[in-house]
């Protein structure tokens, strides 16, 4: 991710907190940039060990609540398979996401196909749910991986 892709994400955050009266609180801002400097995906315990040592530290509960809030307006999503939390910035709070999840790097990657949303939620409405936020994991092999090209 670029410095322009982080910019770009901040201030995406900013607009959408002013717009739905949320605070972004200056933990929540740095969590967010923290996890873009690594490439959008960390464990909460790299976010924590990020964090600068100068100045008062926050603690780890307020990092995880930082974590819920980026969760709740749709920014990031928690990945099971990896403990990780991978930025995905969508449109609002209540769209399903269908991540890639590789189970030889870790990689992730949000999924973005409007005929999937689709058919899952028409499958859903067969079965008389009504999809509502939340998401999917697909577990597989990333293209680097599969040619051999994972990153360390
Ligand atoms: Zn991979």
């Amino acid at each position: 991710m670029t410095a322009a892709d982080t910019g770009t994400a901040l201030d995406t955050l900013e607009r959408r907190c002013a717009a739905a009266g949320h605070r972004l609180t200056p933990l929540r801002r740095q969590v967010l940039s923290l996890l873009l400097r690594r490439n959008g995906r960390a464990t909460a315990y790299e976010i924590i060990n990020d964090l600068p040592s100068v100045g008062r530290r926050p603690s780890p509960p307020s990092v995880y609540r930082a974590l819920e809030f980026l969760m709740k307006i749709g920014f990031v999503n928690r990945v099971a398979a990896t403990s990780t939390f991978f930025v995905s910035v969508t449109d609002g709070p209540r769209r399903h996401t269908v991540l890639l999840v590789c189970a030889a790097c870790g990689a992730t990657e949000a999924l973005e196909d409007e005929g999937l949303e689709r058919a899952l939620s028409q499958a859903a409405g067969s079965a008389h749910y009504e999809v509502d936020g939340g998401q999917t994991e697909v577990n597989g092999i990333c293209g680097a991986c599969q040619r051999g090209l994972a990153p360390a």
